[in-house]
């Protein structure tokens, strides 16, 4: 599908007093229209710090040292800051796990979201106030006018989230960043939120990347499918491929640790260990000392991300020694 974002080689470092960091290390990857890629790991592993890069909302520490990050071609690295600002909250929208960070305290949730069609879309205010209530109420709030008045602490958890998904989506955005959109929900109202995700991807044709450590929701949302692990991408496939054969065995691990419905559902995860510090980074692949199927060579060489079958990739020396066995 037609490329709306495009991230290529992108590199993220922190300099901290252990020396600089590198959080996301070489990760390229697009978002086409219509189309929502899931990008997964648990947490560590820099998801969430990509999403930031794309964004260039990283925190002070934070610096991209290499890499492009194109929005239909036009690179957002090289932008002066109002320019990265305009298209904050106008053409790319994003929403994250916690609606207070987005929603302004002290301005009414009308205010808030007609603000943002002022500014991105050049609204005056009746035009705006039309506008906040009809997004309003596609996110599913029956009685706007009401919602339009209140202040976001008198709002629920789930009314938050629409809210803040409205505000996103007011602007007509092309492409929509979701940090862990639902994780903070009950199940009821994370189900809804998923619905109305979908409904705007089909309906207004954005690009989606959504971040998540589910992979209950990437089954259900994603069209393909990112995993991440030490701030590098180390499988990337279609959903239903990456699914019914994970190639990579952090994935494997990923997948076996879901708990599957009609089971117990407190079933152990399956991968042991922890996602290293990000300052004892160990030698070769960075997975070694958690994985099962680690050889001698783990240790000492890093493998490379490797196309497999022209459409998906990994990072795994078991991968690479079939592919060449194959040849
Ligand atoms: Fe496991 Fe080796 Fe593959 Fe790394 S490269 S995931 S240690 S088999
Ligand atoms: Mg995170």
């Amino acid at each position: 599908s037609e490329k709306l974002l495009e991230v290529k080689n992108l590199r993220t470092e922190f300099h901290t007093d252990k020396g600089k960091l590198v959080a996301v290390n070489d990760v390229s990857f697009y978002v086409g229209k219509e189309e929502i890629v899931g990008l997964v790991g648990e947490s560590g592993s820099g998801k969430s710090v990509t999403s930031l890069s794309v964004l260039r909302l990283l925190p002070e520490q934070g610096n991209i040292s290499a890499g492009e990050v194109l929005l239909e071609g036009k690179d957002l690295l090289k932008m002066n800051k109002k320019d990265i600002r305009n298209i904050r909250g106008g053409d790319i929208a994003m929403i994250f796990q916690d609606p207070m960070s987005s929603l302004n305290p002290v301005l009414r949730v009308g205010e808030q979201i007609m603000e943002c069609t002022k500014l991105h879309l050049k609204y005056n205010n009746s035009q705006a106030r039309k506008h906040a209530i009809d997004m309003i109420k596609r996110v599913g709030i029956p009685v706007p006018e009401d919602v339009m008045n209140r202040y976001p602490h008198q709002l629920s958890g789930g009314m938050s989230q629409r809210i803040m998904i409205a505000m996103a989506m007011s602007c007509n955005p092309k492409v929509l960043i979701a940090d862990e959109p639902t994780t903070a929900l009950d199940v009821t109202i994370q189900a809804q939120v998923m619905e109305l995700m979908l409904e705007l991807k089909e309906k207004n044709k954005i690009g989606i990347l959504l971040i998540t450590h589910d992979l209950g929701v990437v089954a259900e949302m994603c069209n393909r499918v990112m995993v991440m692990y030490c701030g590098r991408i180390v499988e990337m496939a279609d959903v239903f491929s990456l699914f019914k054969n994970p190639l990579h065995p952090y994935t494997k691990g990923l997948i076996a640790s879901v708990p599957k419905i009609g089971k117990n559902a407190d079933v152990l995860p399956y991968i042991a260990g922890r996602v290293p510090d990000l300052s004892q980074m160990p030698k070769g692949c960075k997975f070694a000392p958690r994985c099962s199927e680690a050889m001698e060579k783990c240790y000492k060489e890093e493998p490379k991300l490797t196309n497999i079958d022209g459409n998906r990739q990994c990072r795994c020396h078991l991968i690479r020694e079939r592919s060449e066995i194959n040849e």
